[in-house]
């Protein structure tokens, strides 16, 4: 007898969608269960944003430590000790997900660890090693996330890595070599550049970061190529062959079959939704053709008491657009009017410099026949930028011509991820050119540099001609 242990809300997946969800069900009132197979914090904490920014940084100050003579700084000897690297960024990860269990618990969000799979769009089974328990529910969330796809002739081993080999490495590779060059790999591959790496990127189509304007990943290749970092675009990956110390992996690119050695290879294609093995055939919810799950503007699955948040929906596969959608999901439930709105999501890659973009690009407003103001201010003519020695990239302002509001902005450059969240703010709340060019922002910042496209965009250039 399995006698089922009644809740309002039942989470499954404790990643930024799931968590955040849960927290927010729980503060509305909800009596919430959330169910966990793996780790408290999901990808994102775990295995992705946390840890990848962790080793980035960590690079990077090796990098800079090692590379500062243009400020007078000559160092010798800077040295790596790369276990003490991996235990720091694990020390980041593990004060991060007891954060996550100990929010949950202060808001009285009951964790079950296990994995999940659906009864019926009303009961789960939740099964650990051992035993088996089946959960009744009123309404459910599901944040079950996404895994690493496996490519034809790169079967993950040893020596071929998924982003989570590549993350948790003991050794810093003497080459490695990244298929993919989207936001994970290009992020990856220059930590390891920074490391000393020799770092080779295959790329199939004909340019690395495609979700970003050419303007914007021309600064971060013109950076990868200083640190010595092979691009090889319209490139096919075709197979590996793996030896006891190292791989040969082979590819295509103009007709021909060359081949890359290496210590490890990356493989960072893409991600697949974790929507099969969870039973939710059994639930009648229904998926696309790509597994990702059918919602509606309030995240509700095709079964009305279900709702689906995450990696597992359309949309960017990232922890913002997660947490968003489980705040969504949550007012939802707790009988709120909310709807999603996806305007104001930011898109960040965290290269150097740094890339981020936030509503329209130019062109995206020209082909919805928007007429656009799009202004343009380089870091180059920031006093704070000249003083960081971080003067390569711009930031871009794309304002509606008729009345000045703010629909978009892209930023190359040193800061980029933190200076886009003032620009999400201004779409948001619906501000104009005028409003950023007249709120005070202090000198000498990297900020300053929206007020100055700001300015350009209102007619009021100070610091250009
Ligand atoms: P996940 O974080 O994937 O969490 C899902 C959880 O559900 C997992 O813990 C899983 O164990 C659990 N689960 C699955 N099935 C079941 C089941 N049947 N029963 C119980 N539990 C289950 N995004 C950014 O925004 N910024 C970044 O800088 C960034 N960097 C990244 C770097 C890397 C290397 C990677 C791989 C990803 C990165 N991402 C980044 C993407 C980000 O990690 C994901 O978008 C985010 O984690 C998605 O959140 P989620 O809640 O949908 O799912």
């Amino acid at each position: 007898g399995d006698f089922p242990i009644e809740t309002d809300t039942l989470v499954v997946g404790a990643g930024p969608g799931g968590y955040v969800a849960a927290i927010r069900a729980a503060q509305l009132g909800q009596k919430v269960t959330i169910v966990e197979k793996g780790n408290l914090g999901g990808v994102c904490l775990n295995v992705g944003c946390i840890p990848s920014k962790a080793l980035i940084s960590a690079a990077h100050r090796y990098e800079t430590a090692q590379h500062s003579e243009d400020m007078g700084i000559k160092a010798e000897n800077v040295t790596v000790d790369f276990s003490k690297v991996q235990e720091w960024k694990a020390g980041v990860v593990k004060k991060l997900t007891g954060g996550v269990e100990g929010l949950l618990k202060g808001n009285k969000v009951e964790i079950v660890r296990g994995e999940a799979f659906f009864v019926d769009s009303t009961n789960v089974k939740v099964m650990d090693e051992k035993s088996s328990q089946t959960y009744k529910f009123k309404n459910a969330i599901l944040a079950t996330g996404s895994r690493p796809i496996e490519i034809k002739g790169f079967k993950y081993s040893e020596r071929v890595l998924d982003s989570t080999g590549a993350l948790s490495l003991k050794e810093i590779p003497e080459k490695l070599v990244v298929i993919g060059g989207g936001y994970i790999g290009t992020e990856l591959g220059t930590a390891y550049a920074n490391f000393g790496t020799k770092v080779t990127i295959l790329e199939g189509t004909d340019e690395i970061l495609g979700g970003f304007e050419k303007q914007m990943t021309a600064v971060v290749k013109k950076n990868l190529k200083k640190k010595g970092v092979d691009i090889i675009t319209n490139a096919m990956a075709k197979g590996v062959e793996e030896s006891a110390d190292g791989v040969v992996v082979s590819y295509e690119a103009k007709g021909e079959t060359l081949t890359v050695e290496a210590d490890y290879v990356l493989v960072t294609v893409g991600r697949r939704p974790n929507t099969d093995d969870l039973g939710l055939e059994q639930a009648g919810v229904e998926l696309t053709e790509r597994g990702l799950v059918k919602i509606d503007k309030q995240c509700r699955t095709n079964v009305s008491n279900i709702f689906a948040i995450g990696d597992i929906v359309e949309g960017p596969p990232l922890a913002h657009k997660a947490s968003y959608e489980g705040k969504i999901a949550a007012e939802v439930i707790g009988g709120h009017p909310a709807e999603i709105d996806y305007l104001g999501i930011p898109a960040v890659c965290f290269t150097e410099p740094e890339l981020a973009s936030v509503g329209y690009s130019e062109k995206e407003a020209k082909d919805e026949g928007i007429e656009v103001v799009a202004a343009k201010f380089p870091f180059a003519a920031n006093g704070r930028a000249l003083a960081l020695n971080q003067t390569d990239g711009f930031l871009k302002l794309v304002t509606r011509k008729e009345d000045g509001l703010v629909i978009g902005a892209q930023i190359a450059g040193t800061g980029a991820s933190d200076m886009i969240a003032e620009l999400g703010l201004a779409i948001e709340a619906g501000m104009t050119a005028e409003d950023i060019a007249m709120t005070i922002h202090a000198h000498p910042t990297l900020g300053e540099i929206s007020m100055e496209a700001a300015e350009i965009a209102i007619g009021m250039p100070i610091h250009v001609v």
